[in-house]
């Protein structure tokens, strides 16, 4: 077996998938909800004009005295087919200025390998910009005042597929108080991509059975981004 396809399989099994099929029919497949192909949001902005404008040290919330060291914008590639949203930076991201870098981030780079793409390939945002102190949950001043700039980021990329990682992100995007064992298995038409949410990295860190159900998810995200390819 070649290091490649042993670290492919790897991959797999660390992500909760116990088999794979070699019909291209299967790999190929629609996506069951059919969403339908939108119109395109159009602006002139990029990615880096949005970031000058928050600036390093942004002080339109109260996150901005509660303990956060910097903005942690997102990263990736700017033309990205497929998005990931969480919910807001941790520790770990806080430190680094960068998105899903901890322990959940390496499982979220590893659920991205199985499906044959690299970090740099997508693009990782979060609803919230700063760390909120103790990685409590974001206020809903927090996300009001900070969510526009995401929105703006997929306006930007707009890419065709937007994974909204747990109920926070899920429920935001959607504007659903749904829980996120209702939202996930559905997909939904959003800002001119097929928005598909799935369980929280973290989450699968404390319930790994729960990372079959992800691996569903993806499967239908790998369908849409060959089907539109
Ligand atoms: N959890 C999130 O939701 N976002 C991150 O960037 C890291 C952990």
């Amino acid at each position: 077996m070649s290091r490649e396809l042993a670290d492919h399989l790897q991959y797999f099994s660390e992500i909760g998938v116990d088999g794979v099929s070699r019909d291209a029919k299967w790999r190929a497949r629609a996506s069951s909800a059919g969403a339908e192909a939108p119109a395109l949001q159009t602006t002139t902005e990029s990615l880096d004009d949005i970031k000058i404008e928050i600036g390093q040290a942004c002080m339109r919330c109260k996150l901005c005295t509660l303990g956060r060291s910097q903005v942690v914008f997102g990263v990736g590639n700017p033309k990205a087919r497929l998005m990931f949203v969480g919910e807001a930076p941790g520790e770990d991201e806080d430190k680094k200025g960068e998105p899903f870098v901890g322990r959940a981030g390496q499982l979220l780079t590893k659920i991205i390998e199985a499906i044959g793409l690299t970090r740099e390939q997508v693009y990782i945002a979060n609803v919230i910009k700063c760390r909120p102190p103790g990685n409590r949950n974001p206020e809903p001043d927090e996300v009001a005042t900070c969510e526009p700039f995401l929105f703006r980021q997929i306006d930007v990329i707009q890419p065709k597929v937007i994974v909204p990682l747990g109920k926070f992100a899920a429920q935001s995007l959607l504007r659903s108080m749904d829980p996120i064992t209702k939202l996930r298995g559905r997909q939904f038409e959003y800002r001119g991509a097929v928005l598909i949410p799935t369980f929280h990295p973290a989450y699968l860190l404390r319930n790994p059975s729960a990372k079959r159900e992800v691996w569903e998810d993806m499967k239908k995200v790998r369908a849409i981004l060959q089907s539109e390819a």
